[in-house]
């Protein structure tokens, strides 16, 4: 059986234990949760957890060094960053399109008077952006900083293409570190439906459903988004500019949407989709290492579908009418908030309050989708990590074409092996 099958099946088995314990079983749920469900999640997260910042660095140097050149890290930098911030902002567009269209804040009872949310301290994207550059690597790693050590790989990734054959013995040992991880992520992804199961089978036993018929309406709206969005801007970019069949692409890409789904966190994710990316979508290394990272960072248009819904929702549940200008400002905070949400658990709900502040509205309303945000963060993970793909597969097939129309620069290394 193939593994994105075996996920598949654990995702829906993991789905229906939990819901069947929530529904008659709840004795024994917290037993099997603590001994069985939680202990066999957190195995498998922490086993892909402890991958991601050595891939990364690897991964990312190598594809540096690979690339040799500083202009083709440029046009490939800018290309992706094009795509993020492009797909972000139709993202936005779509989730508060549908939001007026089916207006979720004007049906149903929503009592804000009693509800109460702290908002807490965002950082500031300015900061994020202009830390890139660590003054610390050794501080980047353990902090797991990932703008940082995306930073640093690049900067040795060159010195290691401008030093050439001098610093061979070193791009060897990157090498082979790489080679390592991948290995380590195959052998873990073995364990990825066991994983999957016990993560879904924990957040569906715990999910409150009582607060899940109250806001089904907003719900579906930030679903319905979600799925809009993967299947036109997702789909229709990589038809169009990657002349790739969209199912295929979904197909071979549905294990690391699996993983995301369970984990709720890109990062955590990045080791299984940079591996199935490579593996299944045929994109270079050196293109999927550098656009995955970076994206799993700061592209998140699931997060932005959410906050521009729930944006709107709040406005209606307190009855605001927001201006064009007002909704132009909610599009580009959204844009920045999704680009400071960590690639972890929940922290889109934490950004959505600086959307929110901007325009006035009570960030208590923050509290009315707490409670149902759990399943829509599974949800936004992957579609997440989606969009990098298909940035990823779409560049790749860019830089191919490019390189077919230009005298291929020899990878220096290769030559060097090859004599
Ligand atoms: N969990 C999301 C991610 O890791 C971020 C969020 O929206 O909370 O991509």
């Amino acid at each position: 059986m193939k593994l994105s099958t075996k996920i598949i099946i654990a995702l829906i088995a993991g789905a229906v234990t939990g819901l069947v314990m929530n529904l008659y079983g709840s004795s024994l749920f917290p037993l099997l949760d603590s001994f069985l469900f939680t202990p066999l999640g957190k195995l498998f997260l922490n086993l892909i957890n402890m991958l991601v910042v050595p891939i990364v660095f690897f991964s990312i140097t190598l594809g540096a060094a690979g690339l040799g050149d500083p202009k083709k890290l440029g046009r490939i930098g800018l290309k992706t960053i094009s795509y993020f911030l492009i797909t972000t902002a139709i993202a936005i567009t779509i989730g508060i399109s549908l939001s007026y269209f089916l207006q979720p804040g004007t049906i149903g009872q929503f009592d804000l008077s009693t509800a109460q949310y702290e908002a807490k301290e965002a950082p500031p994207i300015a900061d994020t952006l202009l830390n890139i550059i660590p003054t610390n690597p050794v501080r980047a790693f353990t902090e797991g900083n990932m703008l940082q050590i995306i930073a640093f790989s690049i900067c040795i990734g060159f010195a290691l293409s401008a030093l050439g054959n001098k610093v061979k013995g070193v791009y060897r040992i990157i090498e082979q570190g790489n080679d390592l991880m991948m290995f380590l992520v195959n052998t873990v992804m073995k364990l990825a439906p066991l994983g999957t199961f016990g993560l879904i089978a924990s957040a569906v036993g715990k999910q409150g459903f009582d607060a899940m018929k109250a806001m089904g309406l907003y719900m579906t709206v930030v679903l319905l988004a979600l799925l809009l969005h993967s299947i036109f801007t997702y789909g229709g970019s990589v038809a169009l500019f990657a002349r790739k069949n969209p199912i295929e692409f979904f197909k071979g890409f549905a294990p690391a949407m699996g993983v995301a789904f369970s984990t709720s966190s890109s990062n955590a994710t990045l080791p299984v989709s940079m591996n199935v990316a490579q593996k299944n979508l045929k994109v270079p290394e050196s293109i999927s290492s550098f656009v995955q990272p970076l994206g799993a960072t700061i592209n998140m248009d699931g997060t932005a579908i959410m906050q521009g819904v729930a944006t709107i929702f709040i406005a209606q549940v307190v009855g605001a009418d927001l201006t064009l200008t007002q909704l132009i400002t909610v599009v580009l905070t959204a844009v920045l908030a999704s680009i400071g949400t960590a690639g972890v658990p929940g922290v889109g709900l934490v950004m959505l309050a600086m959307v929110l502040q901007t325009v006035n509205l009570p960030v208590e309303g923050i509290a009315l989708i707490i409670g149902v945000d759990r399943l829509l963060d599974m949800t936004r993970t992957a579609v997440n990590i989606t969009g990098d793909a298909a940035c990823a597969v779409i560049v790749a097939e860019s830089e191919r074409k490019l390189e077919e129309n230009q005298i291929v620069q020899p990878n220096l290394y290769e030559e060097e092996t090859a004599v």
